[in-house]
Protein backbone atom coordinates (compact mmCIF):
# COMPACT_ATOMS: atom_id res chain seq x y z
CA UNK A 1 0.00 0.00 0.00
CA UNK A 2 0.78 3.42 -0.80
CA UNK A 3 1.57 5.02 2.82
CA UNK A 4 2.28 8.98 2.89
CA UNK A 5 1.77 11.87 1.56
CA UNK A 6 5.22 11.81 -0.42
CA UNK A 7 7.10 15.11 -1.87
CA UNK A 8 4.84 17.14 0.48
CA UNK A 9 6.11 16.12 3.93
CA UNK A 10 9.69 17.46 2.33
CA UNK A 11 8.93 20.81 2.43
CA UNK A 12 9.32 22.52 5.56
CA UNK A 13 8.22 25.88 4.84
CA UNK A 14 4.82 24.73 3.48
CA UNK A 15 4.26 22.41 6.63
CA UNK A 16 4.47 25.10 9.26
CA UNK A 17 2.32 27.19 7.05
CA UNK A 18 -0.44 24.55 6.51
CA UNK A 19 -0.20 22.84 10.09
CA UNK A 20 -1.36 27.00 11.19
CA UNK A 21 -4.07 27.17 8.98
CA UNK A 22 -4.80 23.55 10.24
CA UNK A 23 -4.99 24.71 14.21
CA UNK A 24 -6.69 27.61 13.24
CA UNK A 25 -9.53 25.63 11.34
CA UNK A 26 -9.84 22.92 14.41
CA UNK A 27 -10.40 25.62 16.35
CA UNK A 28 -13.24 27.09 14.52
CA UNK A 29 -14.56 23.35 13.99
CA UNK A 30 -14.93 22.90 17.71
CA UNK A 31 -11.87 20.08 17.56
CA UNK A 32 -11.21 21.48 21.55
CA UNK A 33 -9.90 20.08 24.61
CA UNK A 34 -9.68 22.21 27.78
CA UNK A 35 -6.27 22.56 28.94
CA UNK A 36 -3.75 20.31 31.96
CA UNK A 37 -3.95 23.72 33.80
CA UNK A 38 -7.21 23.87 34.33
CA UNK A 39 -8.90 20.34 33.19
CA UNK A 40 -12.40 21.61 35.31
CA UNK A 41 -13.34 24.84 33.06
CA UNK A 42 -13.91 26.31 30.08
CA UNK A 43 -12.26 29.59 30.30
CA UNK A 44 -9.37 28.75 28.75
CA UNK A 45 -9.32 25.67 26.17
CA UNK A 46 -6.86 24.42 23.22
CA UNK A 47 -7.08 22.31 20.15
CA UNK A 48 -7.00 18.69 20.61
CA UNK A 49 -4.42 16.97 18.78
CA UNK A 50 -4.44 15.80 15.37
CA UNK A 51 -2.26 14.98 12.20
CA UNK A 52 -1.32 17.46 9.51
CA UNK A 53 -2.10 14.91 7.13
CA UNK A 54 -5.07 12.03 7.12
CA UNK A 55 -3.22 8.99 6.81
CA UNK A 56 -3.92 6.15 4.46
CA UNK A 57 -6.13 3.41 4.82
CA UNK A 58 -7.24 0.41 2.91
CA UNK A 59 -10.98 0.52 1.96
CA UNK A 60 -10.92 -3.37 2.48
CA UNK A 61 -10.04 -3.04 6.04
CA UNK A 62 -12.25 0.16 6.75
CA UNK A 63 -15.23 -2.40 5.36
CA UNK A 64 -14.16 -5.22 6.93
CA UNK A 65 -14.34 -3.36 9.99
CA UNK A 66 -17.47 -1.62 9.55
CA UNK A 67 -18.40 -5.14 8.26
CA UNK A 68 -17.78 -6.56 11.37
CA UNK A 69 -19.37 -4.08 14.12
CA UNK A 70 -22.86 -5.87 14.48
CA UNK A 71 -21.69 -8.94 15.05
CA UNK A 72 -19.57 -7.49 17.48
CA UNK A 73 -22.43 -5.46 19.16
CA UNK A 74 -24.17 -8.90 19.07
CA UNK A 75 -21.06 -10.85 20.51
CA UNK A 76 -21.02 -8.16 23.84
CA UNK A 77 -24.82 -8.54 24.02
CA UNK A 78 -24.78 -11.74 24.36
CA UNK A 79 -21.88 -12.09 26.70
CA UNK A 80 -23.46 -10.00 29.08
CA UNK A 81 -26.14 -11.96 29.37
CA UNK A 82 -24.28 -15.43 30.12
CA UNK A 83 -23.69 -15.21 33.79
CA UNK A 84 -22.13 -18.70 34.00
CA UNK A 85 -19.70 -17.80 30.64
CA UNK A 86 -18.30 -14.30 33.06
CA UNK A 87 -18.12 -16.32 36.01
CA UNK A 88 -16.36 -18.73 34.58
CA UNK A 89 -13.76 -16.83 32.40
CA UNK A 90 -13.11 -14.32 34.90
CA UNK A 91 -12.87 -16.78 38.10
CA UNK A 92 -9.13 -16.67 37.99
CA UNK A 93 -8.47 -12.99 37.74
CA UNK A 94 -10.64 -11.79 40.11
CA UNK A 95 -8.67 -13.79 42.31
CA UNK A 96 -5.88 -11.77 41.79
CA UNK A 97 -7.39 -8.37 40.74
CA UNK A 98 -9.54 -6.62 43.04
CA UNK A 99 -10.45 -4.14 40.25
CA UNK A 100 -12.64 -6.78 38.58
CA UNK A 101 -13.16 -8.67 41.64
CA UNK A 102 -14.73 -5.27 42.95
CA UNK A 103 -16.84 -5.42 39.05
CA UNK A 104 -17.67 -8.87 39.36
CA UNK A 105 -18.76 -8.31 43.04
CA UNK A 106 -21.52 -5.82 42.33
CA UNK A 107 -22.23 -8.02 38.98
CA UNK A 108 -23.06 -10.83 41.29
CA UNK A 109 -24.95 -8.92 43.80
CA UNK A 110 -27.51 -7.27 41.00
CA UNK A 111 -28.40 -10.78 39.75
CA UNK A 112 -28.93 -11.98 43.03
CA UNK A 113 -31.66 -9.47 43.52
CA UNK A 114 -32.33 -9.71 40.49
CA UNK A 115 -32.27 -7.59 37.70
CA UNK A 116 -34.17 -4.61 37.55
CA UNK A 117 -33.50 -3.27 34.01
CA UNK A 118 -35.28 -4.26 30.94
CA UNK A 119 -33.73 -2.01 28.31
CA UNK A 120 -30.31 -2.39 27.88
CA UNK A 121 -27.92 -0.21 25.79
CA UNK A 122 -24.64 -0.89 24.29
CA UNK A 123 -22.09 2.00 22.89
CA UNK A 124 -19.03 0.33 22.22
CA UNK A 125 -15.89 1.07 19.94
CA UNK A 126 -13.85 -1.74 18.57
CA UNK A 127 -10.22 -0.70 18.22
CA UNK A 128 -7.80 -2.51 15.01
CA UNK A 129 -4.65 -2.30 13.97
CA UNK A 130 -2.88 -2.74 10.51
CA UNK A 131 -0.93 -6.02 10.88
CA UNK A 132 1.63 -5.89 8.03
CA UNK A 133 1.87 -8.92 5.86
CA UNK A 134 4.88 -11.01 4.74
CA UNK A 135 3.75 -10.04 0.93
CA UNK A 136 3.27 -6.24 2.10
CA UNK A 137 -0.85 -6.27 2.32
CA UNK A 138 -2.39 -5.52 5.61
CA UNK A 139 -4.81 -7.49 7.54
CA UNK A 140 -7.76 -6.24 10.19
CA UNK A 141 -6.18 -7.22 13.45
CA UNK A 142 -8.82 -6.33 16.86
CA UNK A 143 -6.61 -4.68 19.42
CA UNK A 144 -9.41 -4.38 22.28
CA UNK A 145 -13.10 -3.62 22.61
CA UNK A 146 -14.48 -0.92 24.81
CA UNK A 147 -17.87 -1.65 26.60
CA UNK A 148 -17.95 1.91 28.75
CA UNK A 149 -16.74 5.82 27.97
CA UNK A 150 -15.43 4.59 24.24
CA UNK A 151 -14.65 8.69 23.76
CA UNK A 152 -13.93 10.97 20.68
CA UNK A 153 -17.17 10.25 18.89
CA UNK A 154 -17.89 13.88 19.45
CA UNK A 155 -14.89 15.34 18.16
CA UNK A 156 -13.98 12.84 15.28
CA UNK A 157 -17.16 14.08 13.43
CA UNK A 158 -15.18 17.72 13.36
CA UNK A 159 -12.34 16.76 12.21
CA UNK A 160 -12.96 15.90 8.37
CA UNK A 161 -13.74 19.38 7.84
CA UNK A 162 -10.12 20.12 8.72
CA UNK A 163 -8.13 17.18 6.60
CA UNK A 164 -10.46 18.65 3.67
CA UNK A 165 -9.52 22.44 4.33
CA UNK A 166 -5.69 21.00 4.12
CA UNK A 167 -5.89 19.32 0.85
CA UNK A 168 -8.21 22.15 -0.37
CA UNK A 169 -4.94 24.37 0.60
CA UNK A 170 -2.88 22.60 -1.86
CA UNK A 171 -5.33 22.60 -4.32
CA UNK A 172 -6.00 18.85 -3.91
CA UNK A 173 -9.65 19.40 -4.40
CA UNK A 174 -10.41 15.76 -5.70
CA UNK A 175 -8.19 14.17 -2.63
CA UNK A 176 -10.41 16.69 -0.29
CA UNK A 177 -13.51 15.21 -1.54
CA UNK A 178 -12.22 11.40 -0.58
CA UNK A 179 -11.89 12.24 3.00
CA UNK A 180 -15.40 10.41 4.60
CA UNK A 181 -17.90 12.26 6.66
CA UNK A 182 -18.35 10.88 9.95
CA UNK A 183 -20.88 11.57 12.78
CA UNK A 184 -20.32 9.05 15.64
CA UNK A 185 -21.70 10.92 18.24
CA UNK A 186 -24.82 11.20 16.65
CA UNK A 187 -25.41 7.53 16.38
CA UNK A 188 -24.65 7.65 20.07
CA UNK A 189 -27.00 9.65 20.72
CA UNK A 190 -29.90 8.18 18.72
CA UNK A 191 -28.92 4.97 20.51
CA UNK A 192 -29.43 6.65 23.66
CA UNK A 193 -32.67 8.34 22.78
CA UNK A 194 -34.10 5.24 21.88
CA UNK A 195 -33.28 3.69 25.08
CA UNK A 196 -34.67 6.73 27.01
CA UNK A 197 -37.65 6.05 24.52
CA UNK A 198 -38.12 2.61 25.08
CA UNK A 199 -38.22 3.01 29.23
CA UNK A 200 -41.04 5.06 28.82
CA UNK A 201 -41.68 8.43 30.93
CA UNK A 202 -41.52 11.52 29.51
CA UNK A 203 -40.15 13.73 32.26
CA UNK A 204 -37.02 11.44 32.64
CA UNK A 205 -33.79 12.38 32.55
CA UNK A 206 -30.05 10.99 31.17
CA UNK A 207 -27.77 10.96 33.66
CA UNK A 208 -23.78 11.52 32.60
CA UNK A 209 -21.99 10.34 35.18
CA UNK A 210 -18.63 12.70 34.64
CA UNK A 211 -15.55 13.43 36.17
CA UNK A 212 -14.86 16.19 38.52
CA UNK A 213 -11.86 17.28 35.88
CA UNK A 214 -12.64 16.40 32.23
CA UNK A 215 -10.10 18.08 29.48
CA UNK A 216 -12.43 16.13 26.76
CA UNK A 217 -15.80 17.78 27.89
CA UNK A 218 -16.46 19.13 24.27
CA UNK A 219 -16.32 15.23 23.21
CA UNK A 220 -19.61 14.63 25.35
CA UNK A 221 -21.49 17.58 24.94
CA UNK A 222 -21.25 16.68 21.21
CA UNK A 223 -23.61 13.76 22.77
CA UNK A 224 -25.47 16.23 25.26
CA UNK A 225 -26.28 18.59 22.36
CA UNK A 226 -27.84 15.95 20.14
CA UNK A 227 -30.02 14.96 22.85
CA UNK A 228 -31.28 18.13 23.80
CA UNK A 229 -32.03 18.86 19.80
CA UNK A 230 -34.28 15.58 20.53
CA UNK A 231 -35.71 17.50 23.63
CA UNK A 232 -34.39 14.84 26.36
CA UNK A 233 -32.81 16.81 28.85
CA UNK A 234 -29.10 15.41 30.30
CA UNK A 235 -27.50 15.98 33.56
CA UNK A 236 -23.87 15.60 34.65
CA UNK A 237 -22.99 14.59 38.02
CA UNK A 238 -20.15 12.77 39.67
CA UNK A 239 -20.29 9.17 41.57
CA UNK A 240 -20.09 11.44 44.83
CA UNK A 241 -23.50 13.58 43.73
CA UNK A 242 -25.41 10.20 43.32
CA UNK A 243 -24.01 9.14 46.89
CA UNK A 244 -25.14 12.15 48.42
CA UNK A 245 -28.50 12.47 46.34
CA UNK A 246 -29.15 9.61 44.46
CA UNK A 247 -32.02 7.61 45.21
CA UNK A 248 -34.29 4.60 44.46
CA UNK A 249 -38.06 4.12 45.15
CA UNK A 250 -39.73 1.00 45.96
CA UNK A 251 -39.55 -0.22 42.07
CA UNK A 252 -35.66 0.34 41.94
CA UNK A 253 -37.13 3.38 40.15
CA UNK A 254 -33.75 5.87 40.11
CA UNK A 255 -34.07 9.57 41.26
CA UNK A 256 -31.26 11.83 41.13
CA UNK A 257 -32.37 15.71 43.10
CA UNK A 258 -35.42 14.36 43.06
CA UNK A 259 -36.01 14.19 39.17
CA UNK A 260 -36.68 10.71 37.40
CA UNK A 261 -33.49 8.83 35.41
CA UNK A 262 -33.67 6.92 32.36
CA UNK A 263 -30.56 6.36 31.33
CA UNK A 264 -27.40 6.39 33.01
CA UNK A 265 -24.72 6.93 30.76
CA UNK A 266 -21.00 6.37 32.29
CA UNK A 267 -18.05 8.89 31.29
CA UNK A 268 -16.55 7.63 34.54
CA UNK A 269 -15.89 4.08 36.38
CA UNK A 270 -13.74 2.42 34.52
CA UNK A 271 -10.11 2.34 35.76
CA UNK A 272 -9.26 1.68 40.05
CA UNK A 273 -8.45 5.33 40.59
CA UNK A 274 -11.98 6.57 40.19
CA UNK A 275 -13.66 4.76 43.27
CA UNK A 276 -13.46 4.76 46.54
CA UNK A 277 -15.54 3.20 48.94
CA UNK A 278 -18.51 6.49 48.10
CA UNK A 279 -17.96 5.82 44.52
CA UNK A 280 -18.45 1.94 44.36
CA UNK A 281 -21.84 2.53 46.77
CA UNK A 282 -22.89 4.71 44.28
CA UNK A 283 -22.43 2.24 41.19
CA UNK A 284 -24.06 -0.49 42.97
CA UNK A 285 -27.13 1.89 43.71
CA UNK A 286 -26.97 2.89 40.01
CA UNK A 287 -26.84 -0.50 38.65
CA UNK A 288 -29.72 -1.91 41.47
CA UNK A 289 -31.92 0.37 39.19
CA UNK A 290 -34.27 -0.41 36.81
CA UNK A 291 -32.51 2.79 34.86
CA UNK A 292 -30.59 1.71 31.83
CA UNK A 293 -26.93 1.59 32.45
CA UNK A 294 -24.87 2.61 29.54
CA UNK A 295 -22.80 -0.04 30.24
CA UNK A 296 -24.20 -2.26 32.71
CA UNK A 297 -21.97 -4.34 35.20
CA UNK A 298 -21.99 -7.24 33.23
CA UNK A 299 -21.15 -5.19 29.95
CA UNK A 300 -18.55 -3.47 31.41
CA UNK A 301 -17.20 -6.85 32.31
CA UNK A 302 -17.59 -8.55 28.65
CA UNK A 303 -15.17 -5.82 27.43
CA UNK A 304 -12.35 -7.46 29.56
CA UNK A 305 -9.01 -8.25 28.09
CA UNK A 306 -9.48 -11.63 29.77
CA UNK A 307 -12.92 -12.07 28.13
CA UNK A 308 -11.33 -10.86 24.86
CA UNK A 309 -8.64 -13.31 25.57
CA UNK A 310 -11.52 -16.22 26.30
CA UNK A 311 -13.29 -15.44 23.13
CA UNK A 312 -10.68 -16.26 20.75
CA UNK A 313 -10.46 -19.65 22.21
CA UNK A 314 -11.47 -22.49 19.91
CA UNK A 315 -15.30 -23.16 19.86
CA UNK A 316 -16.04 -20.46 22.42
CA UNK A 317 -17.94 -18.03 19.77
CA UNK A 318 -20.01 -20.80 18.13
CA UNK A 319 -21.29 -21.22 21.63
CA UNK A 320 -21.90 -17.80 22.62
CA UNK A 321 -23.52 -17.33 18.56
CA UNK A 322 -25.17 -20.42 18.22
CA UNK A 323 -26.48 -20.84 14.26
CA UNK A 324 -24.59 -17.49 13.47
CA UNK A 325 -21.30 -19.20 11.29
CA UNK A 326 -20.85 -16.47 9.02
CA UNK A 327 -20.73 -14.05 11.70
CA UNK A 328 -18.30 -15.79 13.67
CA UNK A 329 -16.47 -16.58 10.73
CA UNK A 330 -16.15 -12.08 10.17
CA UNK A 331 -15.70 -11.99 14.21
CA UNK A 332 -12.37 -14.97 14.14
CA UNK A 333 -10.63 -13.45 11.46
CA UNK A 334 -10.06 -10.29 12.75
CA UNK A 335 -8.77 -11.70 16.25
CA UNK A 336 -4.83 -11.69 16.82
CA UNK A 337 -3.02 -14.52 19.29
CA UNK A 338 -4.31 -14.39 22.81
CA UNK A 339 -3.25 -16.68 25.21
CA UNK A 340 -4.17 -16.82 28.80
CA UNK A 341 -1.84 -16.96 31.72
CA UNK A 342 -3.77 -18.73 34.15
CA UNK A 343 -1.96 -21.61 36.16
CA UNK A 344 -1.28 -24.56 34.58
CA UNK A 345 1.23 -26.24 31.24
CA UNK A 346 -0.92 -23.82 28.54
CA UNK A 347 0.43 -20.64 30.67
CA UNK A 348 3.76 -21.81 31.68
CA UNK A 349 3.92 -22.16 27.22
CA UNK A 350 2.56 -18.94 26.69
CA UNK A 351 5.14 -16.95 28.99
CA UNK A 352 8.47 -19.16 27.63
CA UNK A 353 7.26 -18.18 23.85
CA UNK A 354 7.36 -14.57 25.61
CA UNK A 355 10.81 -14.83 27.49
CA UNK A 356 11.95 -16.11 23.77
CA UNK A 357 10.66 -13.68 21.51
CA UNK A 358 9.65 -10.64 23.82
CA UNK A 359 9.29 -8.50 20.69
CA UNK A 360 6.67 -10.70 19.40
CA UNK A 361 4.17 -9.84 22.32
CA UNK A 362 2.45 -7.17 24.37
CA UNK A 363 1.72 -7.72 28.41
CA UNK A 364 -1.53 -6.71 29.48
CA UNK A 365 -3.06 -6.23 33.20
CA UNK A 366 -7.21 -5.83 33.08
CA UNK A 367 -7.53 -1.64 32.79
CA UNK A 368 -8.62 0.49 30.65
CA UNK A 369 -7.74 3.94 29.49
CA UNK A 370 -3.88 3.34 28.18
CA UNK A 371 -0.72 3.32 29.65
CA UNK A 372 -0.98 0.35 31.08
CA UNK A 373 0.15 -2.49 29.34
CA UNK A 374 4.36 -3.94 29.42
CA UNK A 375 6.54 -4.62 26.86
CA UNK A 376 9.81 -5.70 25.41
CA UNK A 377 12.26 -5.23 29.18
CA UNK A 378 9.50 -4.32 30.91
CA UNK A 379 7.52 -7.36 29.65
CA UNK A 380 10.32 -9.78 30.29
CA UNK A 381 10.50 -8.13 34.05
CA UNK A 382 7.24 -8.73 34.90
CA UNK A 383 7.14 -12.00 33.96
CA UNK A 384 9.59 -13.05 35.66
CA UNK A 385 8.75 -11.56 38.53
CA UNK A 386 4.97 -13.09 37.84
CA UNK A 387 5.50 -16.69 36.44
CA UNK A 388 5.25 -18.86 39.61
CA UNK A 389 2.85 -16.40 41.29
CA UNK A 390 -1.31 -16.62 40.58
CA UNK A 391 -0.95 -13.46 40.05
CA UNK A 392 -0.32 -14.29 36.86
CA UNK A 393 -3.73 -14.83 35.83
CA UNK A 394 -4.87 -11.44 35.87
CA UNK A 395 -3.36 -10.70 32.71
CA UNK A 396 -3.60 -11.80 29.45
CA UNK A 397 -0.62 -11.87 26.60
CA UNK A 398 -0.96 -10.96 23.49
CA UNK A 399 0.59 -11.11 19.73
CA UNK A 400 1.67 -7.63 18.94
CA UNK A 401 0.57 -6.55 16.24
CA UNK A 402 3.15 -4.44 13.79
CA UNK A 403 1.97 -1.76 11.08
CA UNK A 404 3.77 -0.90 8.54
CA UNK A 405 5.06 3.20 9.74
CA UNK A 406 4.60 5.86 7.60
CA UNK A 407 5.15 9.86 8.00
CA UNK A 408 3.02 12.46 9.03
CA UNK A 409 3.13 15.37 11.32
CA UNK A 410 1.42 15.46 14.70
CA UNK A 411 0.34 18.39 15.46
CA UNK A 412 -0.12 19.48 19.30
CA UNK A 413 -0.33 22.68 21.61
CA UNK A 414 3.12 23.99 22.35
CA UNK A 415 5.18 21.30 20.08
CA UNK A 416 7.35 22.26 16.87
CA UNK A 417 5.57 20.87 13.12
CA UNK A 418 7.88 17.85 12.23
CA UNK A 419 7.33 14.69 10.12
CA UNK A 420 7.88 11.67 12.37
CA UNK A 421 7.07 8.03 11.53
CA UNK A 422 3.68 6.96 12.86
CA UNK A 423 1.12 3.81 12.76
CA UNK A 424 -2.87 4.00 13.18
CA UNK A 425 -5.57 2.38 15.05
CA UNK A 426 -8.62 2.47 13.84
CA UNK A 427 -11.91 2.41 16.21
CA UNK A 428 -15.13 1.38 14.90
CA UNK A 429 -18.06 2.73 17.10
CA UNK A 430 -21.26 0.37 17.80
CA UNK A 431 -24.63 0.93 18.83
CA UNK A 432 -27.86 -1.75 20.07
CA UNK A 433 -30.23 -1.23 21.95
CA UNK A 434 -31.99 -4.58 23.66
CA UNK A 435 -35.59 -4.72 25.55
CA UNK A 436 -35.95 -7.72 27.15
CA UNK A 437 -34.98 -10.39 24.22
CA UNK A 438 -35.66 -8.45 21.48
CA UNK A 439 -32.80 -6.58 19.89
CA UNK A 440 -34.52 -3.07 18.57
CA UNK A 441 -31.37 -1.62 17.07
CA UNK A 442 -27.92 -3.16 16.33
CA UNK A 443 -25.82 -0.51 14.10
CA UNK A 444 -22.95 1.26 13.29
CA UNK A 445 -22.29 4.76 13.41
CA UNK A 446 -18.73 5.90 12.64
CA UNK A 447 -15.65 5.79 12.99
CA UNK A 448 -11.86 7.41 14.35
CA UNK A 449 -8.90 7.22 13.49
CA UNK A 450 -5.94 8.03 15.55
CA UNK A 451 -2.49 8.29 15.19
CA UNK A 452 0.87 7.73 17.43
CA UNK A 453 5.00 7.83 16.92
CA UNK A 454 6.20 4.84 16.48
CA UNK A 455 8.37 5.18 19.53
CA UNK A 456 5.36 5.23 21.69
CA UNK A 457 4.04 1.30 22.69
CA UNK A 458 1.50 2.22 24.39
CA UNK A 459 -1.31 5.08 24.84
CA UNK A 460 -4.75 6.58 23.27
CA UNK A 461 -5.44 10.70 22.91
CA UNK A 462 -6.22 10.87 26.65
CA UNK A 463 -2.84 9.81 27.42
CA UNK A 464 -1.45 11.95 25.47
CA UNK A 465 0.15 9.61 23.00
CA UNK A 466 -2.09 9.44 20.09
CA UNK A 467 -3.63 12.28 18.35
CA UNK A 468 -7.17 12.43 15.82
CA UNK A 469 -6.88 11.77 12.77
CA UNK A 470 -9.08 10.64 9.36
CA UNK A 471 -8.55 7.57 7.33
CA UNK A 472 -7.45 8.53 3.56
CA UNK A 473 -9.31 5.43 1.95
CA UNK A 474 -6.51 3.88 -0.64
P1 LIG B 1 -6.44 0.35 26.84
O1 LIG B 1 -7.68 -0.27 27.41
O2 LIG B 1 -5.52 0.87 27.87
O3 LIG B 1 -6.75 1.33 25.75
P2 LIG B 1 -5.36 -1.32 24.73
O4 LIG B 1 -5.45 -2.78 24.65
O5 LIG B 1 -6.19 -0.55 23.76
O6 LIG B 1 -5.66 -0.89 26.22
O7 LIG B 1 -3.85 -0.90 24.56
C1 LIG B 1 -3.41 0.44 24.59
C2 LIG B 1 -2.57 0.76 23.37
O8 LIG B 1 -1.46 -0.14 23.28
C3 LIG B 1 -3.29 0.60 22.06
O9 LIG B 1 -3.97 1.79 21.73
C4 LIG B 1 -2.16 0.29 21.09
O10 LIG B 1 -1.51 1.47 20.69
C5 LIG B 1 -1.20 -0.51 21.96
N1 LIG B 1 -1.44 -1.95 21.81
C6 LIG B 1 -2.31 -2.71 22.53
N2 LIG B 1 -2.30 -3.98 22.12
C7 LIG B 1 -1.42 -4.06 21.13
C8 LIG B 1 -0.96 -5.12 20.28
N3 LIG B 1 -1.43 -6.35 20.41
N4 LIG B 1 -0.04 -4.82 19.33
C9 LIG B 1 0.46 -3.57 19.20
N5 LIG B 1 0.07 -2.54 19.97
C10 LIG B 1 -0.85 -2.76 20.92
MG1 LIG C 1 -7.47 0.97 23.89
Amino acid sequence: MANSWGSLLQDEQQLKELAQQAVDRALAEGVLLRTSQEPSSSDVVSYAPFTLFPSLVPSALLEQAYAVQMDFNLLVDAVSQDAAFLEQTLSSTIKRDSFTAHLFDIHKQVLKEGIAQTVFLGLNRSDYMFQRNADGSSALKQIEINTISASFGGLASRTPAVHRHVLNALSKTKEAANILSNNPSKGLALGIAKAWELYGSANALVLLIAQEKERNIFDQRAIENELLARKIHVIRRRFEDVSEKGSLDHNRKLFMDGQEIAVVYFRDGYMPSQYGQQNWEARLLLERSCAVKCPDIATQLAGTKKVQQQLSRAGVLEVLLPGQPEAVARLRATFAGLYSLDMGEEGDQAIKEALAAPSRFVLKPQREGGGNNLYGDDMVQALERLKDSEERASYTLMEKIEPEPFGNCLLRPGSPVRVVQCVSELGIFGVYVRQGKTLVMNKHVGHLLRTKAIEHADGGVAAGVAVLDNPYPV
